[in-house]
C-alpha cells in the first residue's frame, strides 16, 4: 500500500541549461510509469525552472537542503519560505555529503524536519553508516542514532510524512552496492527504529534504499520487503538510466 517513490539526487551536477535539456527528454519517456512518485532533487538555482517545467507532470523537485530558521542572519543559506514561494515540492535533508563536508547535525536535523513539513515540504531524511562504521559492528547504534535524533521533534503522528534514505556511505558513488540482505536489514531496522514509536506511522514510512542503485540493480532491491523507493545520484543525471530504475518500480 506504500507508493514507491524514486528520488534522483544530482548533488552538485546540471546549469539550468543541462537541466532543461534532461527534462525534456525525460518527461515523455514517463508514461508508462504511473505508480510510482517520481522526484529530482536539485540544485537550487534549477530549481525556480525546474517546477516550471515540470508543472502538470507527475516529477516532483526538491531541494538538496534547507535552513530550519524561517529567516535571519545565515549568510549563504535558504529558508523553506523561499522554497515553498516558488512551489518547490520538498527537501532532501541529511545527505550523508552535507554530513561529511558541510558540517550537517543531527541536532539541527531535528529541526529542520518539523520545519519543512510545516512549511508544506515534504522531507527526504537520509541516514547511513560508514564503512568503517560497518566493519566495527556498528551500523545499528548509527543509524538508531541518526533516526531517533533526526526525528526527535516531530509529533508521532506526523512520522508517516517523512521519507527515510537509507544510504549506506561506502555504496554512494561507489559501485559498491549493498547486498539485498544487508539492505533489507537495514531497512526493516530503520523501520523498528520508527515502530518504537509508533507501529502505525511505521507502517505508512517510505523507506528508501540508496548507494550506487542503478538500471541493473533495482528491481532486486525495489522488491525488498521495507524497500519503499529508491534514492539515485549517478544514474539520475541521464534520462536513459534514470527511466529503467522508475520502471523497475512499478
Ligand atoms: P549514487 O547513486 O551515485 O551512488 O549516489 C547515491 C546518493 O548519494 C543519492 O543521494
Amino acid at each position: 500500500s506504500r507508493i514507491p517513490l524514486i528520488a534522483g539526487n544530482w548533488k552538485m551536477n546540471k546549469t539550468v541549461a543541462e537541466a532543461e535539456q534532461f527534462i525534456q527528454a525525460l518527461l515523455p519517456k514517463l508514461y508508462a510509469t504511473d505508480g510510482a512518485d517520481v522526484a529530482l532533487c536539485v540544485p537550487y538555482l534549477d530549481l525556480e525552472a525546474m517546477v516550471d517545467s515540470t508543472r502538470g507532470s507527475r516529477v516532483e523537485v526538491y531541494a538538496q537542503n534547507m535552513h530550519e530558521a524561517p529567516n535571519g542572519a545565515y549568510t549563504g543559506e535558504i529558508s523553506a519560505a523561499m522554497l515553498t514561494e516558488i512551489d518547490v515540492h520538498g527537501a532532501v535533508l541529511g545527505h550523508s555529503e552535507r554530513r561529511q563536508y558541510f558540517g550537517e547535525t543531527d541536532k539541527a536535523l531535528a529541526l529542520k524536519v518539523p520545519a519543512a513539513l510545516d512549511a508544506g515540504l515534504k522531507v527526504i531524511l537520509c541516514v547511513g553508516e560508514t564503512e568503517e562504521e560497518r566493519e566495527n559492528g556498528e551500523t545499528e547504534r548509527r543509524l538508531r542514532h541518526q533516526v531517533q535524533e533526526g526525528l526527535e521533534k516531530l509529533d508521532t503522528d506526523r512520522l508517516g510524512e517523512v521519507v527515510i534514505a537509507y544510504e549506506p556511505v561506502w555504496a554512494i558513488g561507489t559501485g559498491l552496492t549493498a547486498t539485498p540482505e544487508q539492505a533489507q536489514d537495514a531497512l526493516s531496522f530503520v523501520r523498528a527504529l520508527v515502530a518504537d514509536r509508533s507501529k502505525e506511522q511505521a507502517a505508512r514510512t517510505r523507506i528508501l534504499y540508496g548507494g550506487s542503485m542503478n538500471a541493473e540493480n533495482a528491481a532486486e532491491l525495489l522488491a525488498l520487503p521495507d524497500c519503499d523507493g529508491g534514492l539515485i545520484g549517478g544514474a539520475s543525471l541521464d534520462p536513459a538510466k534514470f527511466v529503467p530504475i522508475v520502471e523497475a518500480a512499478v
